[in-house]
This record gives structure tokens, C-alpha cells and sequence, in this order.
């Protein structure tokens, strides 16, 4: 019989907490796995499924490879503890060349044998099946794992693999992240989704001066974001009527300026209703004209949350190369037209000075055009 090992990893470390940050990652565990059948087992340091489907295996790796929290995974074969089980499931596990090594863990203290013996036994078996190989404790091309455990059950194993660590989804605070469809933002809420912050997106578009089809394209990406993000969802705000006052009523240049802060003050409003204090963005320092220093202390400065921008470091390739790591690239790329290029100014100005910034923008009435674009959200549970 199969077994999937789950090992966590850093909230093992969290002190007192544990019993905690384990709870939130098994809740985290069996809501990604909710359309599955299986056994779920917590044993000391690690979780392990059973009686699942071996044809669901490699679906059921591939979704809880993406849960944070979750260090690493071994797919083991189950047997009774008993030399000769252990060893033919062992040979089984083995590959047909290079150096290896046996490793025993035993809970099973009252088993005859010690890990020691156990490893030097199974290892003769190994090298027995097949003359071609070799050990090596010190640098060996493959290890197999002996888990001796209490139950009279064995599991053996081989390599573990590497899952995206973290915190679980949901011991991190709550955060909305503003999402476009480009390339950062994604890769931004993946971020702070790894550190263990609940996330829930806001996307803003310009419907009808952009297409239905940028709105399909960003509830595309919050899709792919689902397996990070754990329960995200997404709400959407037509900015149109915003946009068309601001360039009826304020110098075209102080555009994107001005747009930029009506999307931080809409956030700020979704983030007081779902209790949130963070806001987060995919923006980097000095990327765009938008997003040089006066440009992001203009922003920032009609908020009083905590604005997060875990790629203000990041170059563009360092971002690119996670967006294809974590699967959001591909749709990112895909063209699109974002509302900020809705009246987009020839030269939009890029050191902009708060005072000019605020005193451009107060021929607008701020508080009715929040509110009527807040009317109009449209919640879109993924
Ligand atoms: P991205 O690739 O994330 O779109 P970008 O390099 O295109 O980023 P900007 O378009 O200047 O940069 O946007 C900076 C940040 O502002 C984005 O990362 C996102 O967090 C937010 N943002 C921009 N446009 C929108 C939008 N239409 N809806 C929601 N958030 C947005
Ligand atoms: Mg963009």
C-alpha cells in the first residue's frame, strides 16, 4: 500500500504556537484536498494520507506541493515491520545503478533489531537483488529511508520531495492585494501568501473603455493564485466614471498619480470590511514612472494601512523568473489592456510633489466617486 509522508517546516520551530500553526495547516491540507477520498493521520512531525486512489496520487502531489507550510514529501510503500516485506519493498524502491545508502529510523523500540542492524540488513538485500551496485554511506548517489513505527507498520522510501515551505495560509494576518493582470502582482501575493497572510484580491478595470476579456484574464490568474492563496477570492471595481472625472478636472499628466490613489482608497475600504490591515502591491522601485519614491509616498499617503510591496528590491527578471516558477507567466503576458492606460498621459509626471498632488485632485468630489464605485463591486468567489 502506498502512503504520502507530509513533513512541515519551519512552524515546527513556532514554540508554543505549534498546536496552532498545525491546526491552520491541516485545515489548509484537507480544504485543497475536499474533492478527494483518503485517510488523513497526524503523527509525531509529519502527517500522513492513506487509502486515497493510486490513480489520484500524482494529482493529489501536485496540489499539496503548493500548500505553504508543507517542507517536503515522500511517497512510501507500507509494510508490516517485518525483514522480509521491508526488504522486497525496499528492492523495489531501488534504482539500477550508482551508490547507495540505507537509513533507519526506529520508533519501534522494542523491535528486535536496532536501526543499525535494520540498515545493514536491508542493505545486503539490496546489494543482493542486484550485483551492479554499490554502498556508500558517506556520499551516496540515492538513499532508501526505513521508518520503523510503532503500529507494527514500516514505511520505506525514497528521495523526499521539496515542497514551496513557508507558513500555512492564514497565520499571517490578512491582506488585499491589488492585482492587475501583468506580471507582478501575482508574483507579490504569492509572497506574502508564503509568509502565512490570508489574501484577498481587488482588481480594478475600466469596462467599456477596456475589454470584458481583461476582467476574464485576471479572474484566470486568481485562479492560478487558488492553490498558493488558500480560499482566495476577488472583487472587482469599475474605475470608468473615476477616470473620466479626473481627466475632465485635472491636469493629464497627474493621471495615473491621481488614479493610483483612488485605487488605494477603494482597497483601504475593502480591506475594512474583511478586517484586514495590510494592503499589498507588486510594485518595484523605480520600475515605471509610477513607482518611483514621490510616486509611492503619493500613494501611500491617503491610507492608513500597511501598504506591503515585497518586490520593491526585485529586477523585472528575478520577478519573471518566479512568475514561471509558480505558473502565473504564461497569463500575465497575454495582451491585455490594463484602465491605467485609459487616457494615458504623453508624459505622466514622475516625481510627483504631494502638495501638487493633492491640490490638483481636490477639484474632484473624492468621497461620492469611492462610494459609487464601491457600489458597484462585483464579488467573484473562485
Ligand atoms: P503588474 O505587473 O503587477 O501589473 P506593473 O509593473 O504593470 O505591475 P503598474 O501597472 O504600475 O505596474 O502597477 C503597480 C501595482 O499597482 C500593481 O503591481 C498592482 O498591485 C497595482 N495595480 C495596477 N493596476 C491595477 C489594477 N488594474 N487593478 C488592481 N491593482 C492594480
Ligand atoms: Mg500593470
Amino acid at each position: 500500500m502506498n502512503v504520502i509522508i507530509i513533513r512541515y517546516s519551519e512552524i515546527h520551530l513556532k514554540g508554543r504556537n505549534r498546536g496552532y500553526f498545525e491546526s491552520v495547516l491541516i485545515k489548509n491540507i484537507k480544504t485543497v484536498l475536499s474533492g478527494y477520498e483518503y485517510t488523513f493521520t497526524k503523527n509525531t512531525a509529519r502527517y500522513t494520507i492513506t487509502n486515497y486512489s493510486q490513480e489520484q496520487e500524482a494529482e493529489i502531489i501536485d496540489i499539496l506541493s503548493a500548500v505553504f507550510g508543507i517542507s517536503s514529501i515522500s511517497i512510501a510503500k507500507q509494510v508490516d515491520t517485518d525483514m522480509e516485506q521491508i526488504a522486497s519493498a525496499c528492492i523495489s524502491l531501488s534504482h539500477t545503478s550508482g551508490t547507495f545508502k540505507v537509513e533507519t529510523n526506529r520508533a519501534d523500540k522494542t523491535y528486535e533489531l536496532n536501526s543499525q542492524e535494520i540498515s545493514a540488513k536491508i542493505g545486503g538485500s539490496i546489494l543482493a537483488s542486484n550485483p551492479k551496485l554499490r554502498v556508500d554511506v558517506h556520499n551516496p548517489d540515492w538513499i532508501i529511508y526505513i521508518d520503523v513505527r510503532e503500529n507494527k507498520k514500516t514505511f520505506c522510501y525514497r528521495e523526499a520531495i521539496k515542497c514551496v515551505n513557508g507558513m500555512p495560509v492564514g497565520t499571517g494576518g490578512k491582506g488585499v492585494l491589488l492585482l492587475s493582470g501583468g506580471i507582478d502582482s501575482p508574483v507579490a501575493g504569492y509572497m506574502m501568501a508564503k509568509r502565512g497572510m490570508s489574501l484577498r484580491a481587488l482588481h480594478f478595470h475600466s469596462y467599456p473603455y477596456t475589454s470584458a476579456l481583461a476582467k476574464e484574464k485576471v479572474i484566470t490568474l486568481a485562479k492560478l493564485m487558488k492553490k498558493y492563496c488558500i480560499n482566495l477570492t476577488i472583487d472587482i471595481v469599475n474605475v470608468a466614471d473615476i477616470q473620466t472625472a479626473i481627466h475632465n478636472s485635472c491636469r493629464e499628466d497627474y493621471m495615473i498619480t491621481i488614479l493610483r490613489r483612488f485605487m488605494m482608497r477603494i482597497a483601504q475600504r475593502v480591506a475594512d470590511r474583511i478586517d484586514a490591515s495590510v494592503l499589498i502591491t507588486g510594485e518595484s522601485l523605480g520600475q515605471v514612472a509610477s513607482q518611483t519614491v514621490e510616486s509611492l509616498v503619493s500613494t501611500s499617503s491617503v491610507t492608513d494601512k500597511l501598504i506591503l510591496r515585497p518586490l520593491i528590491g526585485f529586477d523585472k527578471e528575478e520577478i519573471i523568473a518566479i512568475a514561471k516558477r509558480i505558473g502565473t507567466f504564461d497569463t500575465s503576458i497575454q495582451p491585455f489592456e490594463d484602465c491605467c492606460t485609459v487616457f494615458l498621459p504623453k508624459s505622466p509626471v514622475i516625481h510627483p510633489k504631494l502638495s501638487d498632488v493633492v491640490r490638483i485632485e481636490s477639484a474632484l468630489d473624492i468621497d461620492t466617486l469611492v462610494e459609487q464605485s464601491l457600489s458597484n463591486i462585483e464579488t467573484i468567489i473562485l
